[in-house]
């Protein structure tokens, strides 16, 4: 079979390859250039609810279906709330992304969209391999993740983010629309680091997801046997589940850039692109691709494009605390809220805070556990 050849191969149509070959079509410095786009899922569910704090106006603001400008967080004992200003807490459907990209799907002139499965990719040749054929990238941009190699990857802890949420339509009217709740510890923590997260859509309308970050999934059962008694405490009268999405975000310190070469680039989660500490990855997917593409003008070598930053360490030390203080995670982010300003902490967690910030913050925390973490990181 021949082989085909494209200036940039994309592997995986999800979140970042959509809008990076979005980005790459959209803009006449690549006219000439060929981009080929391989998903091998139809993306047609609604698979994914996605949240980020954002200032001002947004690229996908078209997409937006909710919003919120205050917020709750709460722990045993610690009930704050909060105005978000200066940002904007929004809410993007995953069916709504999806369908905002299908025209990608249609013959587009310089981007051929392919829906078949991935067998491999070869980083020596630049070869990506499926069933439809073999093709060959000049650049090749791939989100697909392999789960396995962070979970055989002993050097930096593996927690995962693991949730499922529901929606839910209530008789009674016990939700307010205006205010989201943000982290809500106060709930059994049994064992390890677990949270309720509500998105308010309506006054009787709300995503409700059962959240952790700890090492190990549970059974099905317990996350909905746990939101059905969050839900019981709340008086809904008679609810019915009109949706359910659950998933696994990996957080890792994991050096996701040792993958890249001169001509290959992990992004998205794959590429590190996700806070290690939070699992938040979208907003950082929207303005990397935008970096990315400029970057991708200067015809310079895939692996320069990422920086290591001090904030990898942060998230390094945070994670070693909270995977050895699994059980104490609430208490960790209740300091969090109880000592700082909520901008200084989305700033913080945007990785845009100054370092004196970022002592301030430290300070917060309970010393002793960041110390030992340290200690063993450099000793
Ligand atoms: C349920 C859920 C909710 C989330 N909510 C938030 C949130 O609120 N805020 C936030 O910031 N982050 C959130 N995230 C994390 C993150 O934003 C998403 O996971 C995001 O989709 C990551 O983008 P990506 O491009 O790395 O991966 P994906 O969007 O998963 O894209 C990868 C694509 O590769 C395709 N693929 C995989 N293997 C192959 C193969 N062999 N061949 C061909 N195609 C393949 C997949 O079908 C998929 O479409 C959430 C994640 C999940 C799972």
């Amino acid at each position: 079979m021949k082989i085909k050849k494209f200036n940039y191969v994309i592997c995986g149509g999800g979140a970042s390859g959509l809008l990076l070959a979005s980005k790459l079509i959209s803009d006449t410095f690549f006219s000439n250039k060929n981009v080929l786009l391989i998903e091998k899922d139809p993306k047609n569910l609604n698979d994914r609810t996605w949240c980020f704090w954002e200032k001002g106006k947004g690229e996908l603001d078209h997409i937006v279906s909710k919003s919120w400008k205050s917020a709750i967080f709460k722990a045993k004992n610690f009930k704050t709330n909060f105005s978000t200003d200066p940002y904007t807490y929004k809410l993007i459907r995953g069916i709504d992304f999806y369908k905002n990209f299908n025209y990608l799907k249609t013959k587009q002139q310089n981007l051929t969209y392919l829906n078949t499965k991935i067998n491999s990719i070869d980083k020596r040749s630049n070869t990506v391999k499926t069933d439809k054929g073999d093709f060959i990238g000049d650049f090749i941009f791939t989100s697909l993740l392999d789960f396995d190699k962070l979970i055989n990857y002993n050097k930096y802890p593996l927690l995962k983010q693991h949730f499922v949420g529901q929606l839910i339509k209530t008789k009674n009217e016990i939700f307010n629309p205006d205010e989201v709740t943000f982290m809500d510890f106060d709930i059994p923590q049994k064992d390890s680091t677990r949270f309720m997260y509500v998105l308010p859509l309506s006054k009787s309308k709300a995503l409700i997801e059962y959240t952790l970050f700890s090492p190990k999934e549970l059974d099905k059962n317990e996350y909905i046997s746990s939101i059905e008694q969050y839900m019981k405490n709340l008086n809904p009268g008679n609810y019915k589940i009109i949706e359910t999405e659950k998933g696994i975000i990996p957080m890792s310190a994991y050096k996701f850039t040792s993958e890249n070469t001169k001509n290959l680039l992990n992004i998205g989660t794959a590429g590190g692109w996700t806070k290690p500490s939070t699992g938040y990855t979208f907003l950082n997917t929207l303005n990397k691709t935008n970096l990315l593409v400029s970057y991708l003008k200067m015809n310079k070598p895939l692996n320069e494009f990422e920086k290591n930053s001090r904030f990898w360490f942060y998230d390094l030390l945070f994670l070693d605390v909270l995977n050895k203080h699994n059980d104490k995670g609430s208490q960790l982010f209740k300091k969090m809220f109880e000592k700082n300003k909520p901008e200084t902490i989305f700033k913080f967690l945007d990785n845009k805070t100054n370092i004196f910030e970022e002592i301030k913050m430290m300070l917060t925390f309970k010393k002793r556990w960041f110390v030992q973490a340290l200690i063993k990181r450099f000793f």
